[in-house]
């Protein structure tokens, strides 16, 4: 590994060392500097000798087709687990199995034209132009949705990227899966394929400040009290949305660019940076597949209305173990994450879980473990994931925009089709890493005609 790599990457997620094993392949060098102890960021796969289940802390789920994540699992003898669908609703006191408001929902989305020309926040869209076409159930129930999934706050989120998403191919034609082995797999993959002669990691590296002008790159990080100086002619940002919002408002611990990066001010303002509470139960039994003779038996989903502050709870279905996950998004997570220590927000989830059976559970006694991970006090996340705030239908490919051909960026915010999920990381970092190569190949021509 030469002492002056090529490309400095920023961040070893799934984004950054995409861009790290594309970049290798095409025979770059490359440094990785990473704030945490680990890489895979806001993927985090943590084991419990009792439950044979990967314990999933950040992302989870294959969303769609996704063939980068399945290649990737492939390349590490890992394969998806498809889900099975089966939403459980209570209502009226009792569990329903509820498929078919989301197709309805999609139908009335559609047909609807009123966005053609200008853009308006969900809640707006609702309503205004949808007001009369949906019953309120309908209503509230594409709120918590849009809470729930796009992690995002109904007074902000773009209807016009919700409807785009909502009736695109990841929702109509979308097969739901997990990693066998969880997201570790992916992970195993992809630091496998960083050949140690061209692709050095640095971990718990805090990036504190980058100077740049066209063709040069310093970075100064901090590294376990010390300060680290490196320097490379191009390099990547694969940092989350959230740390680099941060960094534009500036603040003691901020990152700091130099010179500033005023291009981005209009994509970093149409992006929010979704907040989400993912609480992990393990209970002594699976005591929901007993309860009225099995008929939750093979369940993935139970549903609860909009007066809970966790009103999703999910399954491993199809495969059979005594773990729950709890799930509140957008303001109710935020609401959580502000209010609750972790003992409350398990109190909290225990309280809703209690409701989906009606109290007929005594769910406490039946706790082993919890575990939560709180992704928007973590400096390095700051957020979830990404979603599109109105007007703001441009944000992504701006975000993505490189700079002189010096400054890349990637990242799950910067993906125009996948965005928000593992997938959209790592098509990001398979795109800055051909940008790379084709200003590498056009500074060559450049050079060649000059001489
Ligand atoms: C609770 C939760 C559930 C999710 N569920 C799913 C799901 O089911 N399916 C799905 O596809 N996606 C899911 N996601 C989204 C998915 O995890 C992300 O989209 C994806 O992992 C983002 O990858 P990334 O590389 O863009 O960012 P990150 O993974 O955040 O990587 C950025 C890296 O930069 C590092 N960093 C930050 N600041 C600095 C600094 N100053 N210096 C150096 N390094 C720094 C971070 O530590 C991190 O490692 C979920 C996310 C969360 C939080």
């Amino acid at each position: 590994m030469p002492s002056n790599p090529d490309v400095i990457i920023l961040g070893a997620g799934a984004a950054g060392l995409s861009a790290a094993a594309h970049l290798a392949q095409a025979g770059r060098s490359v440094l990785l500097l990473e704030a945490r102890d680990r890489i895979g960021g806001r993927i985090f796969t943590r084991q419990d000798a009792g439950i044979d289940a990967p314990l999933e802390l950040g992302a989870e789920f294959i969303h769609g087709h996704a063939p980068a994540n399945v290649e990737w699992l492939a390349r590490a003898g890992s394969a998806r687990i498809d889900a099975p669908d089966s939403h459980w609703r209570l209502e009226n006191g009792s569990l329903q199995q509820r498929d078919s408001l989301f197709p309805q929902i999609q139908q009335v989305m559609q047909q609807n034209a009123a966005l053609a020309t200008h853009d308006m926040p969900l809640s707006q869209f609702l309503q205004g132009p949808l007001r009369d076409k949906l019953t309120s159930v309908q209503r509230d129930y594409i709120c918590l949705m849009a809470e729930g999934f796009d992690a995002a706050e109904p007074s902000r989120i773009s209807a016009r990227a919700i409807v785009e998403e909502w009736t695109g191919e990841m929702m109509t034609d979308a097969p739901q899966g997990r990693p066998d082995g969880g997201y570790a797999s992916l992970l195993r993959a992809l630091s496998g394929a960083l050949p140690v002669d061209r692709v050095r990691l640095q971990l718990q590296t805090v990036v504190r400040e980058v100077r740049w002008s066209h063709g040069s790159v310093q970075v100064r990080a901090e590294s376990q009290g010390r300060e680290v100086i490196v320097q490379a002619p191009q390099a990547v940002v694969a940092l989350p949305l959230g740390v680099l919002q941060a960094s534009r408002e500036g603040g003691a611990d901020a990152l700091r660019f130099d010179p500033p990066l005023d291009s981005k001010q209009s994509a970093l303002r149409g992006l929010a940076s979704g907040p989400v509470i993912k609480l992990l139960l393990k209970f002594r039994r699976a005591f929901w597949e007993e309860l009225d003779d099995g008929r939750y038996r093979d369940a993935t989903f139970f549903h609860l209305g909009h007066e809970h502050l966790f009103p999703t709870f999910w399954t491993q279905a199809p495969v059979r173990v005594p773990l729950l996950c709890a799930w509140a998004g957008g303001p109710r997570a935020a609401r959580l994450s502000a209010e609750f220590d972790q003992a409350g927000m398990v109190g909290q989830a225990l309280q809703d879980l209690s409701a989906v059976f009606s109290g007929r559970v005594d769910v406490a006694a039946e706790l082993d473990l919890a575990l939560v991970h709180d992704w928007q006090r973590d400096a390095f996340a700051r957020g979830a994931y990404s979603y599109i705030v109105a007007g703001g239908a441009d944000a992504r490919r701006q975000l993505a925009e490189s700079l002189q051909d010096t400054l890349f960026f990637a990242g799950e915010a910067t993906d125009e089709e996948e965005a928000a999920t593992v997938t959209g990381a790592l098509r990001s970092g398979e795109r800055v890493a051909r940008e790379i190569t084709a200003a590498r190949i056009s500074m060559m021509h450049r050079r060649r005609l000059e001489q």
